[in-house]
């Protein structure tokens, strides 16, 4: 179908709608049934039982399943099916995790969906793309991505960038006419937005003409579909380590083993024994947990009302030195009333608060009749027309559809008993130029009753005065004199100076055959008329979060597009803004280059006045000061800032698509308290990484250093091959994954950012591993040594001493890795699932031990109670010793 030749008569009947009222919810679902979801289909996904076995592709595991079946073969049948049963228990267990994870990925990827506004059933709604079908109504603007094929019905200033599509950069002007003409090729079909580009300027209304792999993104869609898995740094060092870890495990085996048999054991019994040590001491399982750890921590941002889009944010989060936020809806409610008007040297107060259209005007303490104040009344009309924001009252409460500063504009002059539709039948508005944060201002043409033009804007009073030729004083023009715009100038000054945000309303009278087609031609040459001011209270956690940030090493900076002196106020406020803090503006910041910048950057605590444009400045500056910048940001103009920032966070409510996408970290619910709770999770997750990792390594060198030990020494095996698979199962398993959800220490918001390039053993982790590690063999050993005194008799039940002393000395330790500083800073049950894994492990041992049909199994015996003060005494030295002592710390 060649949709861009049809008009929209053409295109209404083709795809039976209803241009006024959009689609019945029942039409909805009969065409869904009919034309399938929006979706593109995803690649073949890989089936569950391929990831299944691909658990038991590891090379150790191959060949303990081959030696097993050796020994299956030699009559071993007990030990061969035990081993296989452990075996396939971890390639569950590994199956679980993997899925769980890739799970929690793809919901991540549908909550990061963007959403579409369509119209049904003569109302305009939000939904995820992927429920549109052929013939709904929708309606887009600056910031979009455009949610299906669409011939276009409505335009203003609207223009598409389409790179996605034909490689071309430059956005496209996009119009309505049908366009006549046989093969128009993709880039030239100006009358049609496509899935999948983006709107980067104006808005429109248009109809789906296609859907899913039916548009024009559908038939390249296998180009798109191998996007990469991202992965974090942590998890690349991982890679690596687990790779040196697997040399050095096997390295270790095969000098247990060559010893072994030195003094005299069979090859056989030490072959088996060496390849369960390798699979044990191998944390094959690691990168699995840690995405585990990651996309549960991530799961709980998003109760915390954050949504990571990129995994790698998570640890950066940890890093972060520097949070640049903006002001409006961030810092602040973005919940604007007016309270203050100003025109021609007189202030009006209005009173009430919220969107709530009641309060009284008042002058000089004394209540007046809006309509006999001419000045006042025009500043309230002009607020209305010049205004594409709406308000409606939904169960006693009044919501907005639009811009909360317009809003505020509307109320006011609702409070003067003016609405907006009355408002309109006097004045027809002929073109609109809207409002955007470099220009500042916005305009409408409107036409009144006896066909006179007029030109409306309003915008930042200070570019509004730039723009003003004359101004409006008691009702009478007269040029903008030096003396008058000082005075004006010390009116926008007084309403700031009380934290209030300022809007300026000017107009111009347009000449009979006078046209205007930009904004430039528009908003020059203006009669300023007056302000209003608007209060836009803080955020009422804000205050702490920042103390909080500051505490934890991590500076605010606000950055606003608001007033200087606002911008002033409302920093001093929350706290943001210290004694001897800089201020800078954004003409300023125009002026110095890039190394001026660099040297103030630090001092400086508030941009104001600045222009999406210089986001990225400031954010460069910051990082070539070391920084790790966290950048807030909602436009399309703030995307290359937010890209470039170490952590771009998206605001979820306010902010468009095109911000989003550029994000790593969206906020719910556009608040700054809640960047605090991302960064407090992000340096969370980390740290609990960093506990399974010390207490998964600590475990794996202890079972290898008492089997080594026992070798040198010219011992028996303290451990039987199946005893060691069991503890790598059970007492390595489920509490390295409880570590993983350990709660934060209390100081975790009390220290500084970490190093981004720090190590994975940075702050001493490394020696914790190895000392722990050596004295849980030594421990271990010493109770195999004890019991088994030489006589060949009691080597089982020496064994199963060895054993429970291992599980025992790793259960207690497992309580020390939830704390860098020692294990009596925790309370240990704050971790309900960590207790609950140890007692599980504790009676899986004892079952192992006390149950006769086990114990052939397990070659193990019944323990006499008495022996347990040994086991537990010797298992708690390893943890005990090293608590407070000087060995906590690496010797420097
Ligand atoms: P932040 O960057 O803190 O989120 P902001 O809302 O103050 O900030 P902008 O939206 O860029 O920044 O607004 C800059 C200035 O433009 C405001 O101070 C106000 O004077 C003016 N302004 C804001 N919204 C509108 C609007 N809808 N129409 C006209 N002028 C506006």
């Amino acid at each position: 179908m060649k949709w861009y030749e049809l008009g929209e008569k053409a295109i209404v009947e083709v795809t039976k709608t209803d241009r006024q009222h959009g689609l019945t919810h029942k039409e909805v679902k009969a065409r869904q049934q009919q034309q399938g979801f929006n979706e593109l289909t995803e690649g073949e996904k890989k089936p569950a039982i391929l990831v299944f076995v691909e658990q038991f592709k590891d090379f150790m595991v191959l060949v303990l399943l081959a030696a097993t079946l050796i020994s299956g073969l030699l009559g071993e049948y007990i030990d061969a099916i035990a081993i296989i049963a452990i075996v396939v228990i971890n390639g569950f267990l590994g199956f679980f995790q993997e899925r769980k994870a890739e799970k929690s990925l793809h919901a991540l990827k549908e909550l990061s969906a963007p959403q579409v506004a369509a119209m049904r059933e003569g109302k305009w709604v939000k939904l995820p793309s992927k429920e549109l079908v052929v013939g709904d109504i929708v309606k887009f603007s600056s910031g979009d991505r455009i949610g299906a094929d669409l011939r276009i019905m409505e335009a203003k200033s609207l223009e598409i960038e389409e790179s996605a599509l034909t490689g071309e950069s430059l956005p496209v002007a996009k119009q309505i006419k049908a366009l006549p003409g046989d093969e128009v090729p993709l880039g030239d079909q100006d009358n049609m937005a496509f899935m999948g580009t983006l709107v980067t300027r104006g808005s429109g209304t248009g109809i789906v003409v296609g859907i899913g792999m039916k548009t024009a993104m559908g038939q390249i869609a296998d180009l798109l579909q191998n996007a990469e898995v991202m992965i974090t740094p942590l998890q690349r060092k991982l890679e690596q380590l687990g790779k040196i870890l697997i040399v050095v495990a096997l390295a270790l085996t095969v000098l247990v083993v060559g010893i072994g048999v030195l003094q005299g054991h069979d090859l056989y019994s030490m072959f088996l024994a060496g390849v369960s040590l390798a699979v044990a001491a191998i944390p094959e399982g690691l990168p699995a947990i840690v995405t585990v750890a990651l996309s549960l921590g991530v799961q709980r941002m998003i109760k915390q009302r954050s949504i990571v889009r990129k995994l790698p944010a998570v640890e950066t989060l940890g890093c972060a030195s520097v949070i640049c936020s903006d002001k409006t809806g961030t810092l602040t409610q973005n919940k604007m009333t007016v309270t203050h008007l100003w025109s021609g040297g007189m202030t009006w107060r209005v009173s009430g608060t919220g969107y709530e259209p009641t309060g009284v005007f008042s002058r000089e303490e004394r209540e007046v009749d809006t309509r006999s104040e001419k000045p006042l009344q025009q500043l309230l009309v002009f607020g209305l027309l010049c205004n594409q924001t709406s308000i409606s009252r939904k169960d006693k409460e009044y919501v907005i559809d639009g811009d909360p500063t317009e809003a505020a504009l509307l109320v006011a002059a609702m409070k003067a008993g003016l609405t907006k539709e009355n408002i309109q039948k006097q004045f027809t508005i002929i073109e609109e130029f809207p409002f955007d944060s470099t220009r500042k201002m916005m305009s409408v043409v409107i036409e009144d009753a006896s066909n006179k033009r007029y030109v409306i804007t309003k915008g930042a009073p200070d570019v509004l005065l730039v723009n003003s030729k004359n101004i409006l004083w008691e009702s009478r023009q007269q040029t903008l004199s030096v003396t008058v715009h000082n005075e004006v100038k010390g009116a926008i000054d007084q309403l700031a100076s009380q934290a209030l945000r300022t809007i300026a309303i000017a107009y111009r009278p347009l000449g009979d055959h006078e046209s205007v087609h930009t904004e430039n031609e528009a908003e020059k040459d203006l009669t300023f008329l007056g302000l209003q001011g608007m209060i836009d209270p803080p955020r009422p956690e804000v205050k702490q979060a920042v103390k909080e940030c500051r505490d934890a090493g991590i500076k605010t900076v606000m950055i606003t597009g608001d007033h200087v002196i606002t911008a002033q106020a409302i920093a001093k406020q929350l706290g943001i803004l210290p004694k001897n803090g800089q201020v800078l503006e954004g003409t300023d910041l125009s002026k110095m280059t890039q190394e001026e910048l660099e040297e103030v950057v630090d001092d400086v605590y508030v941009y104001a006045r600045v222009s999406p444009e210089h986001k990225l400045k400031i954010v460069k500056a910051l990082q070539a000061k070391d920084h790790i910048v966290a950048m807030t940001g909602d436009g399309v103009n703030d995307a290359p800032a937010i890209k470039a920032a170490d952590i771009g966070i998206a605001m979820g409510i306010t902010g468009t698509d095109v911000a989003k996408e550029a994000s790593s970290l969206v906020l719910l619910d556009d608040n700054f308290a809640t960047i605090k709770s991302a960064i407090k999770e992000g340096r969370n997750i980390y740290e609990n990484i960093r506990k399974f990792i010390r207490y998964l390594l600590a475990s794996n060198v202890g079972e290898i250093l008492v089997m080594l030990f026992a070798m040198i020494l010219a011992l028996p095996l303290p451990l039987v091959p199946i005893q060691i698979l069991w503890v790598n199962l059970v007492t390595d398993g489920l509490p390295a994954m409880a570590l993983g959800l350990d709660q934060p220490e209390d100081n975790v918001m009390k220290r500084h950012p970490r190093h981004p390039r720090e190590g994975i053993f940075a702050r001493g982790l490394g020696w914790k591993v190895v000392s722990r590690g050596f004295l849980i063999g030594a421990a271990t050993l010493a109770a195999f040594m004890i019991v088994y005194d030489n006589d060949p008799d009691r080597l089982q039940y020496a064994q199963t001493i060895a054993f429970a002393t291992l599980v025992m000395a790793q259960l207690i330790h497992v309580f020390d890795c939830r704390s860098e500083k020692s294990i009596f800073d925790r309370n240990p049950f704050q971790n309900l699932y960590l207790v609950g894994a140890v007692i599980s492990s504790i009676i899986l041992m004892l079952v192992a031990i006390y149950y006769p049909p086990l114990q052939p199994i397990f070659h193990t015996m019944a323990i006499a109670p008495r022996e347990w003060l040994v086991i537990l005494g010797l298992a708690s030295l390893p943890t005990f010793l090293l608590a407070g002592s000087l060995l906590t710390r690496k010797p420097s």
